[in-house]
C-alpha cells in the first residue's frame, strides 16, 4: 500500500489532461479534513452526531442549488450514476433523443431503450448538433431530450439555452450532462430551461466519488415513479444508501472556489490553449483543429501521421494526456467519428488544462523531434 500511495512516477509530465479528472485543491482538502476531524455520525442517525451531519449536507446542497437556480439535489457517485438516473427513470411515453457525441455514461443507458424509441440526432463536422433534425423530434413531444452541455473530448458547446426554450415551449423534459461546464460558466437552470443537470467532483478541483443530479420539481415527480436502486431512506424517493458527508462538503467547498473564480480562470486558460494551438503549428504546419474555438478547456488537433515520428510517444516525453476519452481508452472515438474527422491519416490528441496549468508549460521548444 505504501509503494501505492508513494508512487509518482508521472509527476516529471506536465498534466494536461484536466478534462479527465482535475486534483483536489488544497482548500477542499482542508475543508473535509475539518469534516473528518469532526468524528460525525451517518447523516440519516436522529441523534445529535448524526444531525450535524445533515445539516452539512444541507447546506452544501443549498449552495449548489443557489449555483445552478434549481430546488432539488440527488447525490450520486459522480456524474455517471446521475446521467443513468436521469435516462433510465422517466418511465412516461414517448422517445427518447440524444445526440451522437454525448459521453458513453448516456448513450449507454439510451441504448437500454427499444430501438424504435430512440432517437440519436447527429452533429456537423464542428460537433454542433442538427438542430433542426432536433426540433422536428421535439415536436413529436419524446419522454425525454438528453443533450450534453460541452462535449469532454472537443470542446464543442451546445446551444442549450435554445434546445432548453424548444423542450420547454413543448413541455418536453431536458436532462444537460454538465459534466465538462460545471464551474467554468454560469447555468441557470430555470432560465436555460433545463429539468435535470449532471456534475461531478472530480471535474472541478473536487474529490472522485461525489456528483449530483439537480432536478426541478416537474423532473423530480416524473424520476421519482421508478426509482433504479432499492435500500434505506432513499434521497428524495430515489438513491437510497449513506450519503457521504465529507464529499459533499467537499464538492460543493470545490464549487465554491470554481465559482469564484470563473472569469479569472477562463480569461487564464484561454490564453494557455491560444498559445499551445500557436505553438503547435508552428511544429507541424498540418495540424487540424477538431470542434469550435470557443471553449478554451480543451484543444483537441489531428496530425497527419508522420513517417519519421511516433506522435503519441513525442508528446508523452512531456505530457500526461489523452488521445480522447478516457472512458473510451484504445478505442476510436465515436465522438470524432460522428464529425467525420479523419482517424486514418491523422493522429487525434486531447489536450485539457486547468487552473494549475501554466504558460511555461505548453512551451514545445524543448521537444525532440
Ligand atoms: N459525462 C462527461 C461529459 C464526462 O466527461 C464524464 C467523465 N469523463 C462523465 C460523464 C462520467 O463522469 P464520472 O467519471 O464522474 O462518472
Amino acid at each position: 500500500m505504501n509503494n501505492i500511495i508513494d508512487s509518482d512516477d508521472h509527476a516529471t509530465t506536465i498534466y494536461l489532461d484536466s478534462a479527465a479528472t482535475t486534483f483536489c485543491d488544497p482548500l477542499v482538502l482542508e475543508a473535509m479534513n475539518t469534516v473528518y476531524a469532526k468524528k460525525l455520525g451517518n447523516p440519516r442517525s436522529s441523534h445529535d452526531s448524526g444531525r450535524e451531519a445533515l445539516d452539512l449536507i444541507i447546506q452544501a446542497e443549498d449552495y449548489l442549488k443557489q449555483c445552478v437556480n434549481e430546488q432539488y439535489v440527488i447525490w450520486t457517485s459522480g456524474a455517471t450514476e446521475a446521467n443513468n438516473i436521469a435516462i433510465l427513470c422517466p418511465t412516461c411515453a414517448g422517445k427518447l433523443v440524444t445526440c451522437a457525441t454525448e459521453h458513453k455514461s448516456v448513450l449507454l443507458p439510451c441504448q437500454h431503450s427499444p430501438q424504435e424509441n430512440l432517437e440519436c440526432i447527429g452533429v456537423d463536422e464542428n460537433g454542433y448538433i442538427d438542430l433542426q433534425a432536433l426540433e422536428t423530434q421535439i415536436l413529436q413531444h419524446p419522454r425525454l431530450v438528453s443533450v450534453m452541455f460541452v462535449n469532454n473530448e472537443t470542446g464543442t458547446r451546445q446551444p442549450i439555452s435554445e434546445i432548453g426554450a424548444l423542450c420547454q415551449k413543448n413541455n418536453v423534459l431536458f436532462h444537460v450532462d454538465a459534466t465538462s461546464a460545471f464551474g467554468k460558466l454560469p447555468i441557470d437552470m430555470k432560465k436555460m430551461g433545463i429539468d435535470m443537470l449532471t456534475i461531478a467532483g472530480h471535474k472541478i478541483y473536487g474529490p472522485q466519488g461525489i456528483g449530483a443530479l439537480i432536478l426541478s420539481e416537474k423532473a423530480l415527480q416524473v424520476i421519482q415513479k421508478k426509482p433504479l436502486m432499492f435500500g434505506g431512506v432513499p434521497q428524495h424517493g430515489i438513491r437510497p444508501g449513506t450519503t457521504p458527508t465529507v464529499l459533499c462538503v467537499g464538492m460543493a467547498k470545490a464549487a465554491e472556489i470554481a465559482y469564484g473564480r470563473m472569469d479569472q480562470d477562463y480569461q487564464h486558460i484561454y490564453q494557455i490553449r491560444d498559445t499551445l494551438w500557436t505553438n503547435l503549428q508552428k511544429l507541424f504546419p498540418d495540424v487540424q483543429k477538431n470542434g469550435n474555438d470557443d471553449w478554451p478547456y480543451i484543444l483537441n488537433v489531428s496530425i497527419p501521421k508522420q513517417s519519421h515520428v511516433n506522435l503519441a510517444a513525442l508528446f508523452a516525453q512531456k505530457f500526461t494526456f489523452s488521445a480522447g476519452s478516457a472512458c473510451s481508452t484504445g478505442k476510436p472515438s465515436h465522438v470524432l467519428s460522428s464529425m467525420n474527422v479523419d482517424t486514418t491519416n491523422f493522429e487525434t490528441f486531447r489536450f485539457s488544462f486547468g487552473k494549475y496549468t501554466t504558460l511555461d508549460d505548453v512551451d514545445l521548444s524543448d521537444l525532440l523531434i
